[in-house]
């Protein structure tokens, strides 16, 4: 059943936002309204503080030559965040990242390319891939999602590094939640914290908790998700800090600034038209986008346009018409592959997708000149992210 339900007067989110939102007597949302800051705050300050004061107070207990660990992904926002890392703060960071495991040959691009411009040491983890596929179809079979195992070893592994290394600060890019439904004022500088991680990107649930006689998970399935012990973070003084609490994120513009000046890749997806944003997944705007309007009612273009609003780059009536536009495409190429990697018939998938919510609108709305060139305003400089290519697990080519 399709019912109408109470959104911001500025932007496109639900009330129902899964991290929690409210309305102000404005109608408008606290994600709008922390947003405000991005215009309001000192933010030289605020970066000043950063380098002056906050992370001085962590380094100093670091053992060995790096300073912090910073994880990153195969998209244009990362190279910002070593941009920062490195030539801003000055720090030697050890740059990690999570295998995803379904690569796009942008997003290897972009691996390949951060670590020869910024010159850094660099470890990516893999999870066993027969049994990241174990986890997926667990994922899948309890919450509709393909993506939390990903987002559990994803923020896992770069606090496993920094507690078996000594090494007291990891360097995160964007606190979700704040930025998207306003949690936290940027001035109350939220940390990475085992609870952060369990509220917003683990939906309330802990890797422990998938391993029942039913689900086929053993204990031993579970080791790249589970977070490092309480008693090892202290003893480490181990921190998580996200930059977006020292200078004001705006992925869109920090994106084509890098683009520009070091060619990291941007490439077309199907379901949006940003072209910076998780380009490195070819998952991400298939089947995990169906999955996400399935279960939420909205789609990530509507958290990509709820930026755009905010930045005053696109109208709202223009955003809802964009939204709609994306929300009917279909992506059968991309169901296909993913039931392909994963063992499933394809019609399994469309009961998965399906057995709660209704099918989305069949037919896209058509846009206007002006919303055209909005989209079209997004910049291209690789093979689209979906097409013939099977998904790539390492960077030389091999796929499983
Ligand atoms: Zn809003």
């Amino acid at each position: 059943m399709n019912r109408p339900r109470p959104t911001c007067s500025r932007c496109l989110y639900p009330v129902d936002h899964p991290f929690g939102l409210t309305l102000d007597h404005e109608g408008v949302c606290s994600g709008c309204r922390v947003h405000e800051e991005k215009t309001s705050l000192d933010w030289a300050a605020r970066a000043a503080r950063l380098r002056e004061v906050v992370i001085p107070s962590i380094i100093g207990r670091r053992r060995g030559d790096y300073d912090c660990v910073v994880p990153v992904r195969g998209s244009p926002e990362s190279f910002k965040v070593l941009d920062i890392v490195k030539n801003e703060l000055g720090l030697n960071p050890l740059v990690v990242a999570y295998n995803c495991q379904f690569h796009t040959p942008a997003g290897i691009a972009n691996i390949d390319l951060l670590r020869e411009v910024f010159d850094v040491d660099f470890r990516l983890h893999t999870s066993n891939p027969v049994i990241y596929k174990k986890l997926v179809r667990e994922s899948l079979a309890r919450f509709r999602s393909l993506r939390w195992p990903f987002l559990a070893g994803e923020t896992q592994f770069p606090v496993r590094v920094a507690a078996d290394k000594g090494i007291p600060l990891v360097i995160w890019p964007v606190h979700q939640p704040t930025e998207q439904t306003g949690t936290h004022s940027y001035v109350e500088e939220p940390e990475m914290s085992r609870r952060s991680r369990h509220c917003y990107d683990l939906l309330g649930w802990e890797p422990d908790e998938l391993v029942t006689t039913s689900s086929l998970l053993q204990p031993n399935d579970i080791e790249d998700l589970e977070y490092p012990a309480d008693a090892e973070l202290l003893e480490h003084g181990i921190r998580g800090l996200y930059l977006s609490n020292y200078y004001p994120w705006d992925t869109r513009r920090y994106s084509e600034e890098m683009v520009n000046r070091f060619g990291a890749r941007c490439a077309r997806q199907p379901r949006t038209f940003d072209t910076y944003d998780r380009i490195d997944d070819a998952t991400y705007m298939t089947v995990h986008d169906l999955l996400k309007q399935s279960r939420l009612g909205y789609s990530r273009v509507v958290d990509q346009l709820c930026r755009e609003i905010r930045f005053g780059r696109v109208s709202r009536a223009d955003a809802e018409i964009i939204a709609a536009h994306y929300a009917a495409q279909p992506v059968e190429e991309g169901v296909a592959e993913f039931a392909r990697w994963l063992g499933l018939a394809p019609e399994g998938f469309d009961w998965l997708l399906h057995k709660l919510s209704p099918p989305p609108p069949v037919s896209p709305t058509p846009l206007n000149a002006a919303q055209q060139a909005f989209v079209d305003s997004y910049r291209v400089n690789h093979e689209p992210v979906t097409g013939a290519e099977p998904y790539i697990l390492f960077g030389k080519g091999l796929s499983l």
